[in-house]
């Protein structure tokens, strides 16, 4: 059996066949200067320009490339949670294919992990190559994220990022989850998360994969991050206890009507009909919102109960196995 590699380098692609080859050979360059193995792993996520008869080419002269290759674009996050499984390194490093981000930073980002004790290490492009209209939402969205995440990083949607294998084998993205990786890292209780400045390049080749509506999307991905990991578990706890919450406010209202209206009745005082209230329609929709509440964590915790049997606890150490 071939020995473990120290590093492997998981880089995302769709549609990037100028810059393949050239990065590639960037990493040989400063890997070969390190005395550490490597793998680099290559996910080509359904690119339709030719990167995949560019990857092959390259294979075929360089033994150790390894690649996988979708049979359609999938985005992101679906090519970095295939490239991690598939990663056998002790420190997974994951960056763009497009050259903007540098492999001279592997290196000091492998140290980090092995030698600082860091769980994940996320690249800060301080100082950044992209246009205006992207750096100041990004901004915004980054402010947002580290108040609601209290992970103190100022760059979570950078590439570049470096993970004990541990880290990448416990979490699952998919859709455009791969900006929230430190969250969902967090929540499996890898705490030590770490901050690099990095090297950041304008785009040499092609164009950027994403418009505008990545600010959205980002913007809701974050709602449901942070919905889900807070609640997966317990779905009936939240749900739940807001259900009783408000089927307990309508319940007491309307006793509270139906009483008063008996005790008027009775002292044969006016009184008025209970449906002429506006207060008996308010208790009406809270009963109502109380049991759909209630349906709802019951729905939660049925399907949590079924899909948390395949559901992974991170183990980070095992004696006798
Ligand atoms: N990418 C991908 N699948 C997609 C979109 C992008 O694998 O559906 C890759 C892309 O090839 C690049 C990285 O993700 O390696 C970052 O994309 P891009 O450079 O377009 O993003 P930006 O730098 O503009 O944020
Ligand atoms: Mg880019």
């Amino acid at each position: 059996m071939p020995e473990r590699p120290d590093i492997s380098i998981v880089i995302p692609l769709f549609n990037e066949v100028e810059s393949i080859g050239e990065l590639c050979s960037w990493i040989d360059r400063v890997l070969g200067r390190e005395q550490l193995r490597y793998e680099i792993i290559l996910v080509d996520d359904g690119s339709t320009d030719g990167s995949w008869e560019e990857i092959r080419r390259i294979a075929s002269e360089d033994g150790l490339l390894k690649a996988l290759r979708f049979n359609r674009n999938f985005g992101k996050s679906a090519a970095l949670n295939t490239g991690f499984q598939y990663a056998s390194g002790e420190v997974v490093i994951t960056m763009d294919a497009d050259m903007q981000d540098s492999p001279e930073e592997i290196p000091e980002l492998y140290d980090m992990i092995v030698r600082d004790q860091y769980d994940l290490v996320s690249g800060w492009k301080k100082k950044r190559r992209d246009p205006l209209g992207k750096r100041l939402p990004s901004r915004f969205f980054n402010l947002v994220t580290r108040a609601i995440s209290g992970i103190p990083i100022h760059d979570f949607n950078c590439g570049l990022k470096a993970y004990r294998s541990s880290v990448v084998k416990s979490i699952h993205v998919y859709g455009e989850m791969h900006r929230y990786i430190p969250l969902i890292a967090k929540w499996q209780g890898f705490n030590r998360i770490g901050e690099k400045p990095v090297e950041h390049y304008p785009r040499k080749y092609g164009s950027t994969k994403y418009g505008f509506e990545r600010f959205i999307k980002g913007f809701l991905d974050l709602l449901s991050v942070t919905f889900v990991m807070r609640f997966r578990r317990a779905p009936m706890h939240f749900f739940g206890s807001l259900g009783t919450i408000s089927f307990l406010a309508g319940f007491i209202i309307t006793a509270y009507l139906i009483l008063s209206k008996v005790r008027s009745i009775y002292l044969h005082l006016p009184y008025r009909d209970v449906v002429d209230q506006p207060l008996f329609y308010l208790a009406l929709v809270a009963i109502l919102i109380g049991v759909q509440l209630f349906l709802a964590g019951f729905l939660a915790e049925l399907y949590t109960m079924s899909s948390e049997r395949e559901s992974n606890y991170p183990l980070i150490d095992k004696i006798g196995f």
